[in-house]
């Protein structure tokens, strides 16, 4: 198939060709017409270099209502790299985007002042590593009850670095309202709990 007959919007197809990315891989086939199509969870089980970012990155731009200046979706990862390249990505996918969407970066190690002040513009998605994020939250810097979409990429990996605590708190953020898309490599019993606490039993596996 191709990108379009997935569902993708043609507006996104010429920023794709120019990252080289025209035949959706596995991942990406099997998961952005699910995420196109309906409300849901999604467990994916994918390994980093398959896809995965464009993967849920397109279903999220597609859930973004640009009338709209609310936080709506939040991305979260392990490292300040992985959140920077799911960022530089999300921006060129929407290079040639009928409507302006903003992604905006906050990570551990940069000036906190200099990330709250930014966050003051229109930001449509949020990509966070946890402990920044949680820090944005509390201090109100960040609203993120009105978002639809949670992703969590590399949720094993942040759980192996320490993040539990800090991923509860954000789980527990309006729960109902959203949907989350949780992305990990391995399985653990940490990630099955969260599936469990967090995620609908009705969520999608792949
Ligand atoms: P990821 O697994 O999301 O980290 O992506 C790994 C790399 O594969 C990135 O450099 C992407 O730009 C690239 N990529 C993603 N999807 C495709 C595709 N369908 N065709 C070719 N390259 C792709």
């Amino acid at each position: 198939a191709t990108f379009s007959e997935l569902g993708i919007h043609k507006s996104y197809i010429k920023g794709l060709k120019e990252l080289n990315i025209v035949k959706p891989t596995e991942i990406q086939e099997t998961v952005i017409p699910v995420l196109l199509d309906s409300k849901t969870d999604l467990i994916g089980l994918a390994q980093t270099g398959t896809g995965k970012t464009a993967a849920f990155g397109l279903p999220v731009l597609h859930a973004i209502d640009t009338n709209n200046t609310n936080v709506q979706a939040l991305i979260i990862a392990p490292t300040r790299e992985l959140v920077q390249q799911i960022q530089k990505q999300l921006f060129r996918f929407t290079k040639y985007a009928d409507h302006k969407i903003f992604a905006e970066g906050v990570y551990g190690g940069e000036k906190i002042d200099k990330q709250i002040k930014k966050l003051t513009r229109t930001t449509h998605i949020i990509v966070a590593t946890p402990g920044r994020l949680l820090d944005l939250i509390e201090r109100g810097a960040v609203d993120i009850s009105k978002i639809k979409i949670l992703v969590l990429d590399e949720a094993d990996e942040m759980l192996s670095m320490g993040f539990k605590e800090e991923l509860n708190k954000i789980l527990k953020y309006n729960t109902s309202r959203r949907n989350t898309w949780l992305f990990s490599a391995t399985m653990p019993t940490e990630i099955k709990n969260i599936v469990k606490n967090y995620m609908s039993p009705n969520a999608v596996r792949v």
